[in-house]
């Protein structure tokens, strides 16, 4: 196993809450529900999202307006104008945001208008990408690749924090296996080995795991029911009108509905479900929270690998 200096856990209990905004945390005790569409599709989507989604607890709301799609003839994102539309619900809603980001050169510009910066899995290895990621100052969310080994995860996240970014928090969301029945298998094992192996937040995403609405509930359960500290969920307005990834998108009213079911799962683990506080809770400037142990291994070659 590599050296992992900054990525892994320096003592037994150290862990490393990202800040998000200046209410809304995640690492720390309390659970964070990320949720929304695949792809930010219009005004009136997110409007009607962010309306819904605003009265659960959820935290936060995702929205890709750069997509990663697998033939270059599929709906593509709908770029900067996509950017203000979730500035937009975000400021009337006081949720933060989570946006895609796939090349450096949209970096500067996703950073203007959202809260954290989504790596998705097929950039997991883009070096290039993450370096300069570990230059702003902002939370990166880091996918697991669709095939990367957690050695590999935690080495990219690694290029990230040794660049100086310390506002990493890691998502499993499935890897390719030999089965098709589900999109990709939920790798909770990995869950729980990244928890013990590093001090970052680990959130999951079982959307993609399992590429089927009626399988995402359960398995959002388990994640948190397995240590996990968060959650990135697909839903949408009109589930199956979806531009992308339409067969795994909850309704806005079965996501609300998994939100409260969490309560209970989270309350078993020992852990809560973070309470929306409304106005105030998103800021114009995110502050950064430096993880405990960062600067101290920052400095010094520790003899932990992975
Ligand atoms: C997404 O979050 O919409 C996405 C494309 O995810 P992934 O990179 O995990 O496939
Ligand atoms: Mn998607």
């Amino acid at each position: 196993m590599m050296n992992a200096k900054l990525a892994a856990k320096s003592e037994l209990n150290s862990t490393t809450i990202v800040n998000i905004s200046h209410t809304l945390a995640v690492g720390g005790e309390e659970i964070v529900v990320i949720a929304g569409p695949c792809a930010v599709e219009s005004r009136e989507q997110m409007q009607t999202v962010a309306a819904k989604l605003s009265t659960a607890p959820i935290q936060a709301l995702r929205g890709g307006v750069f997509k990663p799609r697998t033939s270059p003839y599929a709906f593509q994102g709908m770029g900067e104008e996509g950017l203000r539309i979730l500035q937009e619900v975000r400021s009337q809603y006081h949720l933060p945001v989570v946006t895609e980001v796939m090349a450096i050169s949209q970096i500067e510009l996703i950073a203007q208008y959202v809260d954290v910066l989504q790596v998705g899995s097929r950039n997991m290895q883009n070096f290039d990408l993450l370096k300069a990621l570990g230059s702003i100052d902002k939370p990166v969310l880091l996918k697991r690749g669709l095939a990367a080994t957690i050695e590999e995860f935690v080495m990219a996240a690694e290029y990230i924090l040794s660049h100086g970014n310390p506002q990493v928090i890691l998502c499993e969301r499935g890897i390719r296996s030999f089965d098709t029945y589900t999109r990709n298998v939920l790798d909770l094992g990995a869950v729980a080995a990244l928890k013990q192996i590093t001090h970052l937040p680990v959130i999951v995403d079982p959307s993609h795991a399992l590429g089927k609405r009626e399988l995402v509930v359960p398995l959002a359960k388990a994640a948190i029911a397995c240590g996990a500290d968060g959650l990135i969920i697909e839903c949408h307005p009109e589930p199956e009108k979806s531009i992308s990834d339409a067969r795994q998108a909850l309704s806005l009213e079965a996501m609300m509905e998994l939100a409260h079911s969490l309560e209970a799962v989270a309350t078993a683990v020992g852990r809560k479900i973070h309470k929306n506080t409304g106005v105030g809770s998103v800021n114009e400037s995110t502050p950064i929270d430096w993880p405990k142990n960062y600067g101290m291994l920052k400095n010094e070659t520790l003899p932990i690998t992975i």
